[in-house]
C-alpha cells in the first residue's frame, strides 16, 4: 500500500497528465469575445466563473461604426467563442476583425461562433426590394432587437445552449444560470408574485396572444408588476427617436413612434427634415424625444426649442450610462427615464 506521500504524488502526476491532455484554452475559462456590451452582459450572466467575456465595442459608442482596431484582433484570437449581435449591424467591421484575428475557431458557421438573433422577434423585416437611396436599412430586419426583454431572454438562451456544446462538463451550469436569468428577467418584467403563479413562460406566451390582459382578469390573479405595469400607463403615447434603433421596445410597450429625427436610418438630420418634424411634432403634440446619449443634440435642441418637447437621453446599451451596469438594469433605466419623461 503506498504511503500517504506518495500516493499524493500520483494524484498530482495523474492531475498533470490529465490537465495537459485538455486541448489549450489558457486557463480553463471559455474566453467569449463580443461585438457589443450587452451581449457581454448576458454571456457574463449565463457563463457565470466558468467565461471570461470581453466585448468589442463600448456602452456609449455607435455599435453600427466600430472601427476594426488591431487590439480587437488580438483579443479575437485568443477566443474560443465570438458572439454578434447579427442582422447586419456588424457588417462594416466584422468581417475585417474575424480575418484579422486569423482565429479559425470562430469563423462565421463555425461551434465558435454564435449569431445571437436565431429566433428572435424580428420587426421591420424589408418586404420590397432595398437600395442604398433608403438609407442604411437590414435586409434581414431592424437589428436593434436586443432592447426587446423577450429577445433578451432569447439571446440568452442561444448563448447558453453554444457554451453547453463547447464545455459539456458544464452544462448544467450554464442551463441553471439561464433559467435564472431568464426568470429575474421575467419577474422584472412582469412582477414577481405573477410569475410564481403563472410562469413565465406562459405569461410570454399569453403576451404573444394578446391573451394576458384577459388573463388578468380571472378572479384571484395577482396584479400585473414590473415594467410591464410602469409602462401600462403610457400605452398608445406618442415619441420621437433619433435614430431608428427603439422600434422594438416601443413595440413592446406599446409606443408609437411618429419619427425620426434621421431623415433616412443612418442619415443625419437635415435642416429641411427637422422643419417637417417640428411641424409633426405640434400637430400630434408629441412630448418626448429619445435618443442614445453618442448623437449629437443640436437637432434634439432644436426642435426643443420650437416646440417644447422633451429630449431624453437614454442608453440602450450596457454601460451607456451610469445605471445601465448590466442588462436588466439597462432595461431598468429606459423603463424608468421613458415612463417618467412621459408622465410630465
Ligand atoms: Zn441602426
Amino acid at each position: 500500500m503506498p504511503s500517504i506521500a506518495n500516493r499524493s504524488f500520483m494524484v498530482l502526476t495523474l492531475c498533470v497528465a490529465a490537465c495537459s491532455a485538455v486541448p489549450a484554452r489558457g486557463s480553463d475559462k471559455l474566453r467569449v469575445v463580443t461585438t457589443t456590451t450587452d451581449l457581454a452582459a448576458i454571456a457574463r450572466a449565463v457563463g457565470g466563473d466558468k467565461v471570461e467575456v470581453t466585448a468589442i465595442a463600448t456602452g456609449y459608442e455607435d455599435p453600427h461604426f466600430i472601427s476594426a482596431k488591431p487590439s480587437y484582433m488580438m483579443a479575437a484570437r485568443k477566443a474560443d467563442l465570438w458572439i454578434r449581435v447579427g442582422l447586419e449591424l456588424e457588417i462594416g467591421y466584422e468581417g475585417l476583425i474575424l480575418d484579422g484575428s486569423r482565429n479559425g475557431k470562430i469563423r462565421v458557421g463555425t461551434q465558435g461562433h454564435v449569431d445571437a438573433s436565431e429566433g428572435v422577434l424580428r420587426l421591420e423585416v424589408p418586404t420590397q426590394k432595398i437600395d442604398r437611396s433608403m438609407g442604411d436599412i437590414h435586409p434581414l430586419g431592424n437589428p436593434h432587437y436586443w432592447i426587446d426583454p423577450l429577445n433578451g431572454r432569447i439571446v440568452a438562451k442561444n448563448i447558453g445552449k453554444r457554451l453547453e456544446r463547447l464545455a459539456p462538463e458544464h452544462a448544467d451550469y450554464f442551463k441553471e444560470r439561464t433559467a435564472s436569468f431568464q426568470r429575474e428577467l421575467d419577474e422584472r418584467m412582469f412582477g414577481r408574485e405573477l410569475v410564481a403563479r403563472v410562469g413565465g413562460g406562459k405569461i410570454w406566451a399569453l403576451v404573444l396572444k394578446r391573451k394576458l390582459d384577459k388573463k388578468l382578469e380571472e378572479p384571484g390573479q395577482p396584479a400585473l408588476g414590473g415594467w410591464l405595469a410602469t409602462m401600462k400607463p403610457h400605452v398608445g403615447q406618442k415619441i420621437v427617436t433619433y435614430h431608428r434603433s427603439w422600434s422594438y421596445f416601443a413595440h413592446r410597450f406599446g409606443l408609437v413612434v411618429t419619427d425620426e429625427l434621421e431623415p433616412k436610418p443612418g442619415i443625419p438630420p437635415s435642416p429641411g427634415h427637422v422643419a417637417d418634424v417640428v411641424r409633426r411634432v405640434k400637430a400630434e403634440g408629441v412630448k418626448v424625444l429619445l435618443m442614445e446619449p453618442f448623437y449629437s443634440r443640436k437637432a434634439p435642441e432644436l426642435v426643443a426649442a420650437e416646440t417644447g418637447i422633451s429630449v431624453v437621453e437614454c442608453a440602450n446599451s450596457v454601460g451607456g450610462q451610469p445605471e445601465a451596469t448590466d442588462y436588466l438594469a439597462m432595461i431598468d433605466n429606459i423603463v424608468n427615464r421613458v415612463s417618467t419623461a412621459l408622465e410630465r
